[in-house]
């Protein structure tokens, strides 16, 4: 369970990106957050793995208090939640199966990096993620061969070798056709049901919300403005 207590963030330069948010987030849901470019949508999901402390307020991830969390306390607490970017930030010229590796073993030793070591139980286990996404074929072709589509993909199998708890993606299909969006979206759906991993996803397309998420949260100038299930917007709409 994620939970935020009258939670605020001002920047660094003084800009207040989020204010008094209280939210409660459990475990297995699957969340639209949508509003505005610069309403504070990223700051927001940044603030539950640390990237962006909080400035005020309590939040708690499974009665972790994160705001306490530092070093190598922060790095395992980080290993429970997979981070999914609009740009999917992958190793482009190395293969699919290496990126998916590269996050299996978290402090990888600098030699087995280098020569690309890995047990056969760990490339099966990558095989297995990227099989959960529908893209083992691509599995030994090289990132920067694949389309955008296919990378968000293999982000989502490096995430999921990962064994989260939590997934926060961050515009996940900002950079994505319709029909490959939809594709994406779907994967997020069946990993959040069929392991009941929270996802937690910023997102500026309202239908796609609609369509896949269970709760939507809508946020304008760093506050809530509204918070409901999916169905019950279509209703209003
Ligand atoms: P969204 O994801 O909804 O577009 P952001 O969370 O990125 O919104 O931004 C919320 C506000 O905080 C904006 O005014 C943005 O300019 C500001 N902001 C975001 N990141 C930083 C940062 N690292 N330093 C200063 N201001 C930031
Ligand atoms: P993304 O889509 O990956 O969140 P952004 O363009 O929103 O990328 O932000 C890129 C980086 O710049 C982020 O680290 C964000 O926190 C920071 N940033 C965003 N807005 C501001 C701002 N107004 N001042 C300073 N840094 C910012």
């Amino acid at each position: 369970m994620i939970e935020f207590k009258n939670v605020s963030k001002v920047y660094p330069n003084g800009v207040t990106a989020l204010k008094n948010i209280d939210l409660t987030i459990n475990q297995g849901e699957f969340v639209a957050i949508i509003g505005l470019s610069g309403a504070g949508k990223s700051t927001l999901i940044r603030t539950i793995n640390k990237m962006h402390p909080i400035t005020d307020g309590s939040l708690t991830v499974n009665d972790i208090d994160v705001s306490q969390l530092k070093g190598k306390e922060l790095r395992r607490f980080r290993r429970d939640i997979g981070m999914i970017f609009q740009s999917f930030n992958l190793v482009n010229r190395a293969k699919v199966i290496t990126n998916v590796l590269n996050a299996l073993v978290p402090d990888l030793p600098a030699w087995r990096n280098l020569i690309g070591y890995f047990t056969k139980e760990e490339e099966i286990f990558a095989l297995e993620q990227l099989d959960r996404v529908g893209i083992l074929d691509k599995a030994y072709t090289r990132v920067d061969q694949l389309s955008g589509g296919q990378q968000q993909r293999v982000a989502l199998a490096r995430t999921l070798a990962q064994s989260p708890k939590i997934i926060l993606a961050d515009e996940p299909v900002a950079s994505l056709d319709p029909v490959t969006a939809n594709v994406v979206m779907n994967d997020f759906k069946r990993i959040n049901r069929d392991n009941n991993i929270s996802v937690l996803i910023n997102i500026h397309h309202v239908e796609l919300a609609l369509e896949f998420c269970d709760r939507i949260i809508g946020i304008r100038d760093g506050e809530i403005v509204f918070d409901g299930p999916s169905d019950k917007v279509d209703q209003e709409t």
